[in-house]
């Protein structure tokens, strides 16, 4: 069994971190929508929508919003030396 794995940049840390995402337990929910007479089905269902919407998670602070990497980094240091002659 393979976690899936990605590296993003994350904002509350500040910085590039790995997520991971997360696996739904179907067997437990389908035991607990049996003992609970069906009524485990919403909470079943709302965290299934749940996790289609946000499936990532940073391995630090749980965050669920991985932004792309910014790649470049642009240094804009135009330095004009004049030369006195
Ligand atoms: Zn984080």
């Amino acid at each position: 069994m393979t976690k899936d794995r990605i590296r993003g940049y994350c904002p509350r840390c500040g910085h590039d971190q790995i997520f991971e995402k997360g696996h739904i337990h179907h067997g437990v929910h389908l035991f607990l929508a049996v003992i609970t007479l069906g009524i485990w089905l919403v909470s079943w269902a709302s965290i299934y929508f749940y996790h289609q919407l946000r499936p990532w998670r940073c391995q630090q602070c749980g965050w669920n919003k991985p932004l792309p990497r910014s790649s470049r980094e642009s240094s804009s240091m135009a330095e004009q030396s004049r030369s006195e002659g």
